[in-house]
């Protein structure tokens, strides 16, 4: 019951931020009634929590994101994307991974991490033991920033709403941030990256740990920086409760 609660809080959270009115006005408080049951402590329950149940069991809220997001205008990064790269996975997954913005091939594709880095996040998502299909993959902005600049203050805060109701509808056990600009964002520290990976943090009351983005291992090829990200990799494993690959069979 707890954890329905606790889910209920986060999309409830994120229905207002992303103001989905139907569900904001649900939390109005209930006007009087006789004919509202007691619990078992005889306490009765509030009318919007029981009608916020209701809302949530009827709807799929990751589709109910997708929606309430639309053919979104609401930053400046909407006039040059070919598509939104919403996210894609496991609706419910245990753990999502989130980016820093869609690049072209993920803008021509509407798909998350779809190139070189996008084929190097899926190995390493085997190496973990699990398929693409299992996890959740997002970033912290949908539409490509032009010629890949990082996302401004306003467009971050224009889209967080929806990445804010992934993770409530996707309720993963764990976040990988990937490369220096996610985890930044996240956590709103400007640690360097060099720092902040490898140490567990939290987001939205989700275990985060921040690791470095693929594409930077493309860049940097040596053994030291792909062993750090499977150390980092090793500790969600161990988190999750997922089975460790002993020396050699990684
Ligand atoms: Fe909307 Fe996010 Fe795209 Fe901005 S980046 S237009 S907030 S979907």
């Amino acid at each position: 019951m707890r954890e329905l609660q606790d889910e209920l809080r986060a999309y409830v959270a994120w229905a207002e931020e992303a103001g989905l009115k139907n569900l904001a006005a649900s939390r109005q408080p209930p006007a009087a009634g006789k004919d509202q049951p007691e619990s078992a402590s005889g306490q009765r329950p509030a009318a919007s929590e029981s009608r916020t149940v209701e809302a949530a069991l009827k709807l799929p809220i990751l589709d109910d994101v997708r929606a309430n997001l639309g053919e979104c205008t609401r930053c400046k990064l909407h006039k040059g994307r070919h598509s939104i790269v919403f996210g894609a996975g496991n609706p419910r997954a245990r753990l999502m991974f989130v980016g820093e913005a869609p690049g072209e091939d993920e803008d021509l594709q509407g798909i998350p991490f779809v190139g070189r880095a996008g084929q190097l996040l899926t190995k390493m998502i085997e190496g973990m033991g699990l398929k693409r299909e299992e996890v959740y993959i997002c970033n912290t902005v949908k539409c490509r920033p032009p010629n890949n600049r990082n996302p401004e203050p306003d467009e971050l805060a224009a889209c967080e709403p929806f990445l804010k109701g992934q993770l409530a509808a996707v309720k993963p056990e764990a976040i990988v941030t990937l490369g220096k600009f996610a985890a930044q964002t996240l956590l709103r520290d400007s640690t360097a990256i060099s720092r902040l990976r490898g140490n567990w943090r939290e987001y939205e009351g989700i275990p985060l740990m921040p690791t470095f983005h693929p594409a930077y291992l493309l860049r940097n090829t040596g053994p030291d920086e792909k062993r750090k990200v499977w150390d980092d990799l090793k500790q969600v494993m161990k988190k999750l409760g997922l089975p460790i690959p002993k020396k050699g069979e990684s």
